[in-house]
């Protein structure tokens, strides 16, 4: 079989998800080892048989709902491919909103950085590629997923990262920062979109935070304050539909400054303010 047949067989043939042909460019070219260009330069070439029974063995499992980026084990995000596993949420590029907004504010040269449950690395990693004189420091709870941040962190030789794990501020040493960034969990615990799509198969850890989605943000509004310089930041992601809770519980953590930002698809996603007194 060919490129071009295989391809167009596993398209046509399954409704994979809303993207099927991404999704089949993806495994196919995770299978062969190549990248996308390579596919639509060399159509022709052959498959091997082993090649084309792992690809179907692959797309069977999307089928099943598993998510393209566990089963290739990587995603990318800003400019990074990143090393991923079921120990850790995928990285979306809802959350490249967080990346941008830090990096426009207004931070010094050697900016220190906070970046809670960090998962891959996915947020800390970016701002390290864009911002090499800033110091920062990225926790998870997980040990996991801090050896696969790690990982990531080698792989792209970003120095100015450090890595370790920390129940939110639990381990971070008594120190002031310039600016605090989270991606936490903050779905509700009943709420129906965790029987769907990608999410079945994410650690409920890094998705759910108590009854009202609100557990982590809460703690995090809460505490940021004494970990942060005066005209530090604070910029947390959260659901489309908890920007006015967030609000509310940086004005009453005292922050100033609070605003919220929607991402591309015009909801609201994230929330910053400022530590002015
Ligand atoms: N943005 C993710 C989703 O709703 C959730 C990520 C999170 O809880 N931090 O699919």
């Amino acid at each position: 079989m060919t490129i071009a047949e295989l391809f167009q067989s596993a398209v046509g043939a399954n409704r994979l998800s809303d993207s099927p042909e991404l999704d089949c460019q993806l495994l196919l070219c995770f299978v062969l080892g190549v990248d996308s260009s390579y596919l639509k330069t060399w159509p022709e070439r052959q498959v091997s048989d082993d090649q084309s029974t792992q690809f179907n063995r692959l797309l069977q499992r999307r089928l099943d709902g598993e998510p393209v980026a566990y089963l290739i084990g990587s995603q990318g995000f800003w400019s990074l491919d990143l090393k991923v596993s079921p120990a850790t949420l995928i990285p979306r590029p809802e959350t490249e909103l967080l990346v941008e907004v830090a990096l426009d504010l207004a931070l010094p040269e050697q900016a220190s950085v906070l970046d809670l449950g960090t998962g891959t690395g996915a947020i800390a990693l970016a701002l390290a590629t864009e911002r090499s004189r800033w110091e920062i420091c990225a926790v998870d709870l997980q040990q996991q997923a801090v050896d696969l941040a790690e990982r990531n962190r080698q792989r792209y030789q970003l120095d100015n990262v450090r890595l370790f794990a920390s129940n939110w501020f639990a381990a971070i040493p008594a120190q002031r920062f310039d600016l605090i960034v989270s991606n936490p969990p903050y779905i509700e615990a009943n709420d129906p979109h965790l029987s769907q799509g990608d999410l079945r198969f994410e650690p409920a850890s890094a998705l759910v935070s108590g009854d009202d989605g609100l557990g982590d943000l809460r703690l995090v509004c809460t505490q940021s304050v004494d970990y942060l310089n005066r005209g530090g930041w604070l910029l947390l992601e959260h659901g489309f539909d908890q920007g006015a809770a967030v609000r509310e519980l940086l004005d009453q953590a005292g922050f100033a400054s609070v605003e919220t930002r929607r991402d591309l698809n015009g909801l609201e996603r994230l929330t910053l303010a400022c530590r002015s007194d």
